[in-house]
């Protein structure tokens, strides 16, 4: 089965995708840790990625899709892959739909983690006093909220029309929100990772 976790920055993808990915066994591929990792390295695309994530810009389509094609390449086609972070802009999602398709794949589900605006905020306030995850200080914060609703959100009506739409309140606590997930996607215990 393969997902994608669908929000606001801020609105607990990466949470939820970690419990996921610890409790039934799912693949996360973030595009946002995947872009961290390679802008810590000595490339002149680095430098090109670490500027666009200071300043809470999107990086282009082709170098995401990019990205993400070679993770599934390696790891393979029969896994169960949740997608955080991805795709952020409409021809992302078309591009993801051809990739899968080559693997005779598709999404089946996305979970849109819904947060008011007020409540993002916040959390992204506490989290860059307690991580200083450069791209949370709030002027870059207020590009990617921009951005999100630009260039993100309208994709709720793409999927909406696909019929491949929950919507989850994403305010209420960690583990309330993972078990609608759970939820949702008819996962249960028996399918859980058995942990010695
Ligand atoms: P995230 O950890 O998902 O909030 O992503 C952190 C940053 O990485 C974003 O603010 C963007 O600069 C970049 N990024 C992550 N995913 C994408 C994507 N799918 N398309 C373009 N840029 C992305």
């Amino acid at each position: 089965m393969n997902i994608v976790l669908f929000g606001a920055p801020a609105a607990g993808k990466g949470t939820q995708a970690r419990i996921l990915t610890s409790e039934y066994g799912f693949i996360q591929l973030s595009t946002g840790d995947i872009l961290r990792s390679i802008s810590k390295s000595d490339t002149d695309l680095a430098k090109k990625i670490l500027s666009i994530l200071k300043n809470g810009g999107l990086v282009s389509d082709e170098i995401v899709t990019e990205l993400i094609e070679k993770k599934i390449k390696a790891f393979g086609s029969t896994k169960d892959y949740i997608f955080d972070g991805f795709p952020r802009t409409l021809s992302q999602a078309e591009a993801l739909d051809r990739i899968l398709m080559l693997y005779h794949q598709k999404i089946d589900e996305v979970i849109y983690l819904s947060v008011d605006n007020e409540v993002l905020i916040k959390r992204i306030q506490k989290r860059y006093q307690e991580e200083q995850r450069s791209d949370d200080n709030p002027e870059a914060f207020k590009v990617r909220l921009s951005n999100y609703e630009d260039q993100t959100r309208p994709l709720l009506e793409h999927y909406q029309e696909q019929n491949k739409l929950s919507v989850i309140d994403g305010m209420l606590d960690i583990d309330t929100v993972s078990l609608k997930i759970a939820e949702v996607l008819a996962l249960d215990n028996a399918m859980k990772v058995r942990k010695c």
